[in-house]
């Protein structure tokens, strides 16, 4: 059976979980690198990236994170967890994985903005996917080995590279595990 991580050292991990498991996999919390080893993919999920950032840094998971993510592991990150995999975050100073060749824009939106939810169409699915937003970023740029599966007012949403997906948006609050079924694709 596959096994997936949810990083969880800060965040809505515990939805994260719920919803893997309604996808019938193995699911564990990862908070020690040696529980990185255990797992065939990693979400990273939703809540504040600086601070997700710092405690994997002083729970010494940031380097063996990347280096794994590096070495091909497959990594969705929702929201904080997409700003975390970014190579660069528009005036913010916090740990980034770089694996992912973008530049992010932290709580876009604006405040009129905070929280929405919004279809997104999605490339591969055939329905919309119920996009609920919660100071979320933007990708305002993608690198050359980027493709951008989906966006809202042409700012993409949900981007990929390799084994590496990302989205603005948190598909762990709507019970709709499609977005979650491509992360288990790339195992
Ligand atoms: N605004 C948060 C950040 O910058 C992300 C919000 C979220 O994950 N829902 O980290």
């Amino acid at each position: 059976m596959k096994s997936v991580g949810v990083l969880a050292l800060q965040g809505d991990v515990r939805e994260h979980l719920n919803l893997l498991d309604s996808l019938g996999v193995a699911t564990a919390e990862v908070k020690k690198p040696q529980q990185l080893e255990l797992v065939d993919a990693l979400v990273i999920p939703g809540g504040e990236s600086t601070t997700i950032g710092k405690m994997a840094v002083r729970f010494g998971l940031f380097e063996p994170l990347r280096l794994a993510i590096e070495a091909g592991l497959p990594v969705y990150g929702t929201c904080a967890g997409m700003i975390l995999l970014s190579g660069t975050v528009i005036d913010a100073d916090q740990p980034l994985l770089g694996s992912l060749d973008v530049l992010v824009r932290r709580n876009a939106f604006g405040r009129q903005n905070e929280s929405f939810e919004a279809g997104v169409d999605v490339e591969g699915l055939s329905d919309p996917f119920p996009g609920v937003f919660i100071r979320a970023p933007w990708v305002e740029k993608v690198g050359a080995e980027v493709e951008v599966l989906g966006s809202v007012d042409d700012h993409p949403v949900m981007v990929r590279q390799g084994r590496i997906l990302a989205t603005s948006f948190h598909p762990e609050l709507t019970g709709d595990g499609r977005i979650h079924q491509m992360l288990l694709d790339l195992i």
